[in-house]
């Protein structure tokens, strides 16, 4: 058949790929996505939901860039929270409970929709290449079926599915997750390609039906009054943050004595898994190992869905025998009569060194070929369509000839995230935080929009009346501001009424309505009361106009600091420096510098075991004073 080729292949239809072959689609050009299984598209083989900790914020970015996961979230919210409230605005995360069938639903459609895209169901065993002036390159792909399809471009996002296993207790299987087939053969064409390969396991808990539970046990959590949308698309009337509750429970002695009791028949513990676990998302035979005086550990029971019984127990992965996994839930209040739909297990599976990737997600052993997601050594959905997405972009953009996006690491945790894991690697599943940002103030959930849709306008992804609602939520957070600071709030008896009841010092002239802002016990909701005048504006405006007036000082000495950075950044390497041939480079920096060949001056001077003393080495032997 002639017509097996496409410009650009896309392996695996879980969160990476979705993202890249919808991206590379929707700039124009001719792909194909190629997944195990057309029913487990967008799969959530973990916890049924999208966000969280540093998590959520990624959903803001990608949503600014032109991604798909941001309006899938909004579309199939069960329950949505805003975490960290207790702490400042730059670590408020945005979490939502999904309906993980209505999200496999939805982006199945979007892949159908989409006119310059084929879905096609099979298992991709080889990646093909040919020799184009000395160096490799890529040239299709072959499929179990034994299909030869060509291609300029093929972008590897096969999750946990390579050479996958699955382990309970001493029982041990190849397959994917949730029963589906592992992926065979492909790791062998990727080693053989120069791609280096490594152990990486993650674990999931059971999944209990719903009937089996003594909710009245457990403590309820409830959603969020208001929910800010992912996505400047999604209309937030169509949200509702409370369609469902979450539940916590907590592991008790009876539970920790058991865990102990067996944990040789843990397959963790047993020694017969070999990959590296994420070091933030533990068993809980992990747990109780790693926090011995801890009494208790709080556990999530999660809804799966609206049309289904099936609830999720975040915070009890296990490898346990199913027997052992049947004691430890029925040890925990309210599932003495626990029933088990899906048991608990562990699945080790083949992930690349991300030290082998450009910062455009490319590996530098094949040209045209990309790795995301998973597969790039990282843990979580959103990760995942973050690098799908920047992949999809970048392979899509060097088929159209066009400059490539590199996001630099103050522009947002998409770009913190490449950045570290092409610069300084990872030796266990990557999982985003807050903590790894040096720019944490200015990478917040609300600006999201304003630091990346003018990238995702710029290679194509944002259309006229997406960056319509953009230029105008920025004009409307200006002029918020605006007001803000020219409104003076007189002092009267109701005001000062006012100021008392919120603990707040009294005030005897006309005071700026953003000097109110600014005072810690106040904030803009509460001021309503004093500012008559306001104008109406929705919630995602008057978070950001709030947030840039309270933090103005702390935001500006950021913007400083990145103005300082990009000093280095700009500062590029020529792609064929000979590092050993340069005098007073330590041999240390000569081989990681080899190793990695940065771009630039400041993606040197992140690697580890790269001296300030060799970056001015460096910068000597580049002529930069
Ligand atoms: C058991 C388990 C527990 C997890 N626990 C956590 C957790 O606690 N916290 C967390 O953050 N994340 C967790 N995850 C990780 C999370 O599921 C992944 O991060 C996310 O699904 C990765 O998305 P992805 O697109 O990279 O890969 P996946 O979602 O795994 O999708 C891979 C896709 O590739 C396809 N595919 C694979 N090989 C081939 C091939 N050869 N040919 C064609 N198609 C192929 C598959 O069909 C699938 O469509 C867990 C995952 C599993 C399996």
């Amino acid at each position: 058949m002639s017509d097996l080729r496409a410009d650009i292949i896309v392996v695996g239809a879980g969160h990476a790929g979705i993202e890249a072959a919808l991206a590379a689609a929707r700039m124009g050009v001719d792909t194909v996505v190629f997944t195990t299984n057309l029913d487990a598209v967008g799969n959530m083989p973990c916890n049924p939901s999208v966000g969280g900790s540093a998590k959520g914020h990624l959903v803001f970015e990608i949503d600014a860039l032109g991604g798909e996961m941001s309006r899938a979230a909004d579309a199939v919210t069960i329950q949505s929270r805003t975490l960290n409230l207790g702490k400042g605005a730059a670590v408020h995360s945005k979490r939502v409970q999904a309906d993980r069938d209505a999200y496999k639903r939805y982006m199945k459609r979007a892949l159908e929709k989409e006119p310059k895209l084929r879905l096609i169901q099979g298992q991709v065993t080889q990646i093909l290449t040919e020799e184009s002036e000395g160096k490799r390159k890529i040239k299709g792909v072959i499929t179990e079926l034994g299909e030869v399809w060509l291609a300029n471009r093929v972008i590897i996002a096969t999750g946990t599915f390579l050479e996958s296993e699955i382990f309970v207790g001493d029982k041990v299987y190849s397959a994917g997750p949730d029963g589906m087939m592992a992926s065979r053969g492909l790791s062998a064409s990727l080693a053989s390609l120069g791609v280096s390969l490594r152990r990486f396991k993650t674990g999931t808990p059971a999944r209990v039906h719903r009937r089996s539970i003594d909710f009245s046990q457990l403590e309820a959590q409830e959603g969020e009054n208001v929910a800010t949308p992912f996505s400047t698309l999604s209309d937030p009337e169509k949200i509702d943050p409370r369609l469902v509750d979450c539940h916590i429970v907590y592991t008790n002695a009876n539970t920790h004595r058991i865990i102990k009791d067996n944990l040789s028949k843990s397959a963790m513990y047993s020694g017969n898994i070999v990959g590296t676990g994420p070091r933030y998302c533990p068993s809980i035979e992990t747990k109780i190992v790693r926090f011995k005086d801890k009494e208790r550990h709080q556990l999530f029971v999660e809804p799966c869905g609206l049309d289904t019984d099936e609830m999720y127990i975040q915070g009890f992965s296990t490898s346990m025998p199913t027997d052992v996994q049947y004691e430890m839930l029925r040890s925990l209040p309210g599932f003495e009569k626990a029933e088990i739909m899906r048991y608990a297990y562990a699945i080790e599976y083949d992930s690349a060194d991300p030290l082998g990737l450009l910062p455009t997600l490319e590996f530098k052993c094949v040209s045209g070929l990309y790795g995301a997601g998973q597969f790039n050594g990282t843990s979580g959905y959103e990760e995942a369509a973050a690098q799908g997405l920047v992949a999809g972009i970048n392979a899509a953009l060097a088929e159209l000839g066009r400059e490539e996006m590199i996001l630099p690491r103050s522009s947002s945790y998409i770009g913190m995230l490449i950045d570290d894991l092409v610069t300084k690697g990872t030796e266990e599943p990557y999982r985003v935080m807050t903590s790894r940002s040096e720019y944490r103030l200015l990478l917040r959930q609300d600006n999201a929009d304003e630091r990346l849709t003018e990238i995702g306008r710029r290679v194509g992804l944002i259309d006229d009346e997406r960056y319509a609602a953009y230029l105008e939520k920025r004009r409307l957070v200006a002029e918020e501001i605006e007001r803000a600071k020219r409104t003076v709030i007189a002092p009267s008896e109701e005001v000062n009424k006012f100021l008392a009841d919120h603990s707040s010092s009294e005030i005897n002239t006309g005071i700026r309505l953003c000097e109110l802002i600014r005072r810690p016990e106040l904030d803009y909701e509460a001021l309503s009361a004093i500012d008559t005048g306001r104008p109406t504006l929705s919630r995602a405006v008057t978070m950001s106009a709030e947030i840039n007036i309270k933090y103005e000082g702390y935001i500006k000495r950021q913007l400083s600091e990145v103005a300082k950075s990009e000093k280095l950044e700009s500062r590029l390497i020529p792609e064929d420096i000979d590092y050993s041939k340069i005098y007073g480079l330590r041999t240390e920096a000569v081989e990681k510098l080899s190793e990695i060949r940065p771009k630039s001056l400041g993606q040197a001077s992140r690697i580890s075991g790269v001296s300030p003393a060799d970056i001015s080495v460096l910068m000597i032997r580049l002529g930069i004073s």
